[in-house]
């Protein structure tokens, strides 16, 4: 099992450059250790992804992907992915969330580089304003 943390260092000293912004995926790797604290929150539905009980409600992976949503005073995986695209958006949010709450079983380095390369991705709705990861 690998979740943001894990893909962070897999990913580390890796940056990329488009649209303009610099992704640096280092830069949200935590150097605090909270294994105890990473017990999955009541509401994720089984599958490969899930959200620990780390989040703290900022919103950002309900924004980027329809698999999440809040459920109490945080969010949830209340959908897993059901395609590629969807996937990817799943993984987005992953290496976007600011406490790496986010799991993922079975993504590999190609995946997450494929899914670090759409970032930033336009908010939907907003001609200038991104998710920058
Ligand atoms: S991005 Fe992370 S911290 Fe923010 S709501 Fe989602 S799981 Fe919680």
């Amino acid at each position: 099992m690998l979740h943001a943390t894990g893909y962070n260092k897999a990913l580390s000293s890796h940056s990329t450059t488009s649209r303009n912004f610099i992704v640096h995926t280092s830069s949200v790797e935590s150097s605090v250790s909270t294994s105890s604290r990473r017990v999955s929150r009541d509401g994720n539905v089984s599958g490969q992804f899930w959200v620990d009980s780390t989040c703290i409600d900022c919103d950002l992976c309900r924004r980027m992907s329809p698999s999440f949503t809040r459920a109490g005073d945080g969010s949830v995986v209340s959908k897993q992915p059901s395609s590629k695209e969807q996937r990817i958006d799943a993984l987005q949010a992953l290496l976007s969330c600011p406490t790496s709450s986010i799991h993922a079983e079975k993504a590999d380095k190609a995946e997450l580089k494929f899914a670090q390369r759409g970032l930033p991705k336009l908010v939907p709705g907003c001609s200038h304003i991104y998710h920058c990861g």
